[in-house]
């Protein structure tokens, strides 16, 4: 690969004397192979910073040439003081600063670049024709054809589509999804990955939850420890193997550091190569508490969808939907009913769908509404037992008139850490959540925060009227 840069020679001021370009160039390779060297990571040092060259010398300033905006920000904020260092000691040590300029490419080799990026990028042969990776993960019926399309969803959907026909070559890279929990997030995610495994194509297609990538990563580097012998180039890898990658729930990366440069890394190189990626999670990228503010931008760089909660005409048509492909007759009156029992989460549908279906073959006959009210009073007793703290969430930022997001978020203002400690002490005392699963939805906060919060908000309410109101109320509108 070829890259034209501007200004192709080596310029050097004046102020430095140097035997030839030759040994400018040799000092530079000296500083790209230590940067090799010191970085714990190859994966960062071949997505961002392999391809930098020296371009001139000005006053005491080193000019370097980088691939494009994207790396300039990601090597400006993590990578600079390493290469001043290494630059003053290979190059001058009179140089006290660095200045990045964008590499530009002529037609012909942008089109060299492409095929060069394409050849390195294509995956290793597959002994297998299978093209999805990891098919554990998928489930069979999340297809677009099972996916029942309303109102509130269509743009989520057009847009899945769209990247699912042309992967990589839309505007819409990275599509990133986002809404409350239930809407079918996963779904449309899922229904991308069937429908691109089959096409002719068959590019590989690769689904992963961020907490099995925060598990994976960690797993990696924590094996590289016990073996003294780094194997994270093993897990960069392994998703260089593959041309569309679904990341679910992106929100659970909240406030894991090194996980994210891990993630930033092979999204640059995902977004550089025009490979697809497609995330989902559960807020406004910006909403989501401690996390990279490189990653957000780009998060929110390409198409930003959210899905909503579905009208009653759309849950009428999933369950319609439901009905037919379980063979079982609901007459209107039931479907309306069971519809409107059901504020938003479409999985909580599925659930009393599943009630009033099992029923019916139980008794082998068509429901009638009066048997379908007392399932529905049963299963919402059921739900009671199983409040989950996205619930508890929802309940407390709708009351307090904010966010999900910002209920999660680090902020310690007033407003929102008192609705937020609120929600941490309900999760504990109305759902079978561990302290640890109340911290990883409440932005990734560890263990003790949760517990020092609980104690808080117990001292709280045997002297504060105010707070004992309002998780009173609080609890009688979760278990309603
Ligand atoms: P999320 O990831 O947003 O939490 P899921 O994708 O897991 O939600 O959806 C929850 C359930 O609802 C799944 O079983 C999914 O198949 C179903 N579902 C969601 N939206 C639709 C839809 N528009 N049509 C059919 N089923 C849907
Ligand atoms: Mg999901």
């Amino acid at each position: 690969m070829t890259l034209l840069r501007r200004g192709a020679s080596i310029t050097v001021n004046a102020l430095f004397q140097f035997n030839s370009e030759d040994t400018l160039e040799q000092s530079w390779t000296q500083v790209l192979s230590d940067i090799e060297r010191e970085i714990p990571d190859s994966g960062t040092f071949t997505a961002f910073l392999a391809d930098m060259r020296l371009l001139r010398i000005e006053a005491t300033e080193a000019v370097i040439a980088v691939r494009n905006d994207f790396h300039a920000d990601v090597i400006k904020e993590y990578h600079a003081p390493l290469l001043l260092r290494l630059v003053r000691k290979h190059v001058s040590s009179k140089i006290s600063s660095l200045h990045f300029e964008t590499l530009v490419s002529t037609d012909t080799e942008v089109e060299e670049e492409s095929e060069d990026i394409v050849a390195k990028t294509k995956p290793v042969e597959s002994p297998v024709s299978a093209v999805i990776i990891n098919s554990e993960h998928f489930y069979e019926d999340y297809t677009f054809d099972n996916f029942v399309i309303g109102d509130s969803n269509q743009m989520a959907y057009q847009a899945a589509l769209s990247v699912a026909e042309a992967p990589g070559s839309t505007a819409f890279n990275p599509l990133t999804i986002y809404g409350n929990t239930g809407l079918g997030k996963t779904h449309l995610l899922q229904a991308i990955g069937h429908f691109v495994s089959q096409e002719e194509t068959a590019s590989r297609v690769y689904y992963i939850s961020a907490l099995d990538f925060l598990k994976k990563y960690t797993d990696c580097v924590k094996e590289g420890i016990e073996k003294k012998h780094n194997t994270i180039h093993l897990f960069y890898q392994e998703f260089d193997a593959i041309d569309v990658l679904l990341i679910d729930d992106v929100q659970h990366l909240a406030g894991k550091e090194k996980t994210q440069k891990a993630f930033l890394a092979i999204f640059a190189k995902f977004i550089s190569c025009g490979k697809q990626i497609v995330l989902s999670t559960d807020c406004l990228p910006e909403e989501i508490p401690n996390m990279h503010e490189g990653l957000v931008s780009h998060f929110t760089g390409g198409m930003l969808i959210d899905v909503q909660a579905p009208t009653q005409k759309t849950k009428i048509d999933i369950l319609r939907q439901k009905a037919k492909t379980d063979n079982i007759q609901l007459s209107p009156d039931v479907l309306c009913y069971l519809a409107a029992q059901v504020t938003t989460n479409i999985r909580v549908l599925e659930g009393l769908f599943t009630k009033v279906l099992a029923s019916s073959i139980f008794c082998n006959s068509e429901p009638s509404i009066e048997t379908v009210q007392e399932l529905v009073d049963d299963y919402k007793r059921d739900i009671r037992a199983r409040i989950t703290t996205e619930l508890v969430q929802e309940k407390v930022a709708s009351y307090f008139s904010l966010s999900v997001g910002q209920l999660r978020a680090q902020s310690r203002k007033r407003t929102v850490a008192y609705p937020r400690s609120i929600a941490i002490y309900l999760c504990r005392t109305l759902t079978k959540m561990s302290l640890k699963s109340i911290g990883i939805n409440f932005g990734n906060r560890d263990y003790s925060t949760i517990i020092h919060t609980i104690k808080k908000m117990e001292q709280d309410l045997a002297t504060d009227d105010t707070a004992q109101k309002d998780v009173a109320l609080l609890s009688k509108l979760i278990q309603s």
